[in-house]
């Protein structure tokens, strides 16, 4: 958790003018890695009442083009912002819930940008997303409901 201080040395750094939407909204995806839009505004006003959605997803923009912050957007997901940039790291993503965890580059650093067949393209980044079940989702329950609809739904699927 950076202090309002290291905010303001990172705007400084990424030559952005500091204004308190900024270091609200910066501080915001730098303590809670992988939060939509949403959940950033409710940060954000908790620490600078009045700020408005508008604003909210203007600082997002400015952000992220200076790359402070990385916006990535799982399939069927809305926008979520983290404070991790550069590094091209990976995520891997529940499909139960849509729970978001870092999952660093399988092997040594970045090689996901060498790609086998670039096409001629100049390449900067590599997006990988893993899909499946967290913990939590995946731990078997007592009371699952589905099972014996999903039985019902397979019975009539192989039917048909
Ligand atoms: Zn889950
Ligand atoms: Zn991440």
């Amino acid at each position: 958790m950076p202090t309002t201080q290291e905010v303001e040395q990172l705007l400084r750094a990424a030559a952005l003018r500091v204004t308190r939407p900024r270091i609200a909204v910066l501080a915001a995806v730098h303590d809670h890695p992988h939060a939509d839009t949403e959940h950033l505004i409710g940060v954000a006003r908790a620490e600078l009442g009045g700020l408005s959605h508008q604003a909210v997803y203007d600082v997002l923009q400015v952000l992220t083009t200076a790359g402070l912050v990385r916006r990535i957007q799982p399939a069927g997901s809305v926008a979520r912002y983290e404070s991790r940039v550069a590094d091209n790291h990976h995520h891997v993503v529940c499909r139960s819930c849509g729970t978001i965890a870092d999952v660093d580059c399988a092997v040594g650093h970045t090689p996901c940008l060498t790609a086998s067949d670039d096409n001629g393209f100049t390449i900067d980044e590599a997006e990988v997303v893993y899909w499946g079940l967290c913990s939590n989702c995946a731990a078997p329950t007592a009371t699952d409901e589905r099972t014996p609809l999903s039985r019902t739904a397979s019975r009539k699927d192989s039917r048909v």
